[in-house]
């Protein structure tokens, strides 16, 4: 394991690097100071996407989602729960496919909600449909081995 992460800053897309011991102890973007791991969901535009997706260390978690998906809807709260519960571990953000298509045709996406989960530039795994907070939490734990 290496001794500092790779953080792509979810508000304005600085990258930053964190000592891997301060994850812990709210580390904030050295540009604009917003929190680097705050335990919530991030809403993310296509460039901070990109640049999270493929720099961090930190496992970064995207729910794929749209304002028209009722599933979706129905899954935020849970999301939001399964942030908060995995708060050092992954980071949570969401985008939207509505907005962004363009993501949905270069991922492949063809039902939402869809999670990917990412590290290191490489996408690690992906769980569809709505689930429960628990059953998101497992999802990232297994495949981050955390
Ligand atoms: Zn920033």
């Amino acid at each position: 394991m290496t001794s500092a992460d790779n953080l792509t800053c979810l508000s304005c897309g600085q990258l930053n690097r964190v000592p891997v011991a301060k994850l812990g102890s709210g580390p904030k973007c050295a540009i604009c100071g917003h929190p680097l791991v705050s335990g919530g969901v991030s809403e993310l535009d296509v460039q901070v996407h990109n640049k999270a997706s493929l720099k961090d260390g930190l496992p970064i978690v995207i729910d794929y989602w749209a304002p028209w998906c009722g599933p979706c809807r129905t899954m935020a709260p849970e999301f939001a729960k399964a942030a908060v519960t995995l708060k050092t571990k992954a980071r949570f953000a969401k985008i939207d496919t509505q907005e962004h298509p363009e993501l949905s045709q270069k991922l492949g996406i063809r039902g939402i909600p869809l999670l990917i989960l990412y590290s290191n530039g490489r996408e690690l795994a992906r769980l569809s449909g709505a689930r429960p907070a628990q059953d998101i939490a497992a999802f990232v734990r297994q495949n981050i081995k955390a």
